[in-house]
């Protein structure tokens, strides 16, 4: 199971926009974005206007590095997203909503993918009362997300319930705070995703060629 173990602040000035890889950091005065918002190594700042092609592979890499996914796999969803009905763009990020981490890290149990990543590959999560450690493992409507009473006790899971509320909920998921539990009442739509800033028919129209 590979993934990225660079910088991350490095991808969002490489793609000139904040990607949120790195939780409460991104929002504040320390964000890399904030600070120095040009593209990365010597030649970061005489970068010539972007080609078509150009324009369409950033949109892919940045999804890719929103949700920490790698090349192969990215292709795949790809692959099962264009055997599916409906705008293959929608069910695409519909894909990659679905994957366990990043249901554990829209829950808020975790301030960042990548932190909700290492949560389920530690055994904290379970799914309908099961113990799911893969990352990637696509979550059903109906499913219930809950986590280990060990889990309960970790700094992060605390400060997320104490802060339920300033954080907002998401129409798609039904947070139980009385057991830690959350539902994941149905995929959401691409208006519900209005924080995920990305144009995915580039995407698709680069898989196309
Ligand atoms: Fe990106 Fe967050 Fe780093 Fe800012 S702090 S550059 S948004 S990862």
């Amino acid at each position: 199971m590979a993934r990225y173990r660079g910088a991350v602040c490095r991808l969002c000035r490489r793609e000139g926009k904040k990607l949120f890889l790195k939780g409460e950091r991104c929002h504040g005065a320390k964000c890399a974005i904030e600070r120095r918002n040009v593209p990365p190594g010597q030649h970061g700042q005489t970068r010539k206007k972007m080609s078509t092609y150009g324009v369409q592979l950033r949109e892919k890499q940045r999804a890719k590095r929103i949700y920490g996914i790698l090349e192969r796999q990215f292709r795949r969803y790809f692959a099962t997203a264009d055997r599916y009905r409906g705008v293959t763009g929608t069910v695409l990020l519909q894909l990659l909503e679905r994957r366990l981490d990043n249901v554990v890290f829209r829950i808020g149990y975790m301030a960042s993918r990548k932190a909700a990543r290492q949560f389920v590959r530690h055994n904290h999560v379970l799914v309908n009362g099961t113990r799911v450690n893969i990352p990637s493992y696509q979550v059903r409507p109906g499913d219930v997300i809950s986590i280990t009473a060990k889990a309960r006790e970790l700094a992060p899971v605390q400060e997320f319930v104490s802060q339920l509320d300033r954080r907002g909920r998401k129409p798609w998921i039904e947070f139980n705070v009385e057991d830690y539990s959350a539902r994941f009442v149905s995929v959401p739509s691409r208006e519900d995703l209005d924080d995920i800033d990305l144009r995915e028919q580039l995407i698709i129209e680069l898989y196309s060629k």
